[in-house]
């Protein structure tokens, strides 16, 4: 089918943006008080293509942190540094049906379920390559700046509220090193766990994310390779089953796109070979998810025919 022209896709976006605005329904984020004092009626909605346009509007270059959305990033870093086949002994990629924080493993093979989840994203950044920790949270920011196309910073303060408040995070790291899976610092990885979800994006930059994973991990707009094409479709495939929490099988349902949210109030999901849409809500749903994000993706994906399984 042929794309629609620009002009349609812009007054889509507007239109959408319009129609969810009015739902103020659902709370923040409360676990630390960075993210509780976020603007409760921010919202931004951006659209971005595998070849470079964009089409945003709202609070667009308003700044939170990624918090998991973060996860299939550092997953995809680490099946770079490592290969799919180490990574796969560590972690696997079947939904939960848990909580993500849950302090878990699957009790047949004794590894974390799937990246999206605390228990294998602590695992992910225990498996970044690097000579020290700084190095390592380095390249992490590093490779999340190549997808965004600028570069990326953490948010100190909320980093250092996540660090003191993270004993369940801290638990599963022990847990983690225990099981043998994590085999060296688990302070070390659970840090640089807190880091990379304390790293502040726009919406803006969080649509660039989904075009470069949209266009098979070149960046449409630097054009710079964030991913190889393999390991961006096995990231797709995660986000696709595990990406939004235990609203996963609703969300394919309904949305019908690879995902992922977070509970800084962001979500990014991507049409492959297609589009990047990134919403920024910070109301949340009882799982987690963006309340406005999940309703925006929604219409979004009715009025512009997203759906993966949708046949014109
Ligand atoms: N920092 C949060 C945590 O690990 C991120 C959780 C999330 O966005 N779901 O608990």
């Amino acid at each position: 089918p042929r794309p629609p022209e620009p002009g349609v896709v812009a007054a889509i976006v507007a239109e959408v943006y319009a129609h969810c605005r009015a739902d103020t329904s659902g709370e923040l984020a409360d676990y630390i008080p960075e993210l509780a004092a976020a603007q409760p009626d921010s919202f931004a909605l951006c659209l971005a293509t595998a070849d470079g346009r964009i089409y945003g509007t709202g609070d667009t270059t308003t700044a939170f942190t990624i918090q998991s959305i973060s996860k299939p990033f550092t997953y995809a870093l680490a099946l770079a540094d490592r290969g799919p086949e180490a990574v796969a002994q560590r972690i696997d990629v079947e939904p939960s049906g848990e909580a993500f924080n849950e302090i878990s493993l699957d009790p047949v093979t004794e590894r974390p379920r799937n990246p999206m989840i605390n228990a294998g994203a602590i695992t992910a950044a225990s498996l970044i390559s690097g000579h020290n920790a700084k190095e390592r949270f380095q390249r992490i920011l590093d490779c999340y700046s190549r997808f965004a196309g600028r570069g990326l910073t953490m948010n100190e303060a909320v980093y250092a509220s996540e660090s003191r408040t993270g004993y369940r995070n801290r638990a599963i790291g022990y847990m983690l090193r225990s099981f043998g899976i994590i085999d060296s610092d688990p302070d070390e990885a659970v840090d640089r766990y807190f880091r990379q979800c304390s790293v502040e994006i726009t919406c803006h930059d969080l649509a660039i994310m989904a075009a470069t994973l949209a266009n098979n991990g070149v960046n449409p707009g630097t054009g710079a390779r964030a991913l190889t094409a393999a390991l961006t479709e096995q990231v797709l495939s995660v986000m696709t089953t595990c990406g939004m929490y235990n609203a996963a099988g609703d969300w394919v349902s309904t949305v019908g796109m690879p995902a992922k949210s977070g509970v800084g109030g962001g979500i990014l999901a991507v049409l492959p070979g297609q589009i990047g849409i990134a919403v920024y809500s910070p109301r949340l749903d009882p799982h987690g998810n963006s309340v406005r994000g999940v309703a925006a993706c929604r219409e979004l994906s009715k009025r512009l025919e997203l759906h993966f399984l949708h046949v014109t």
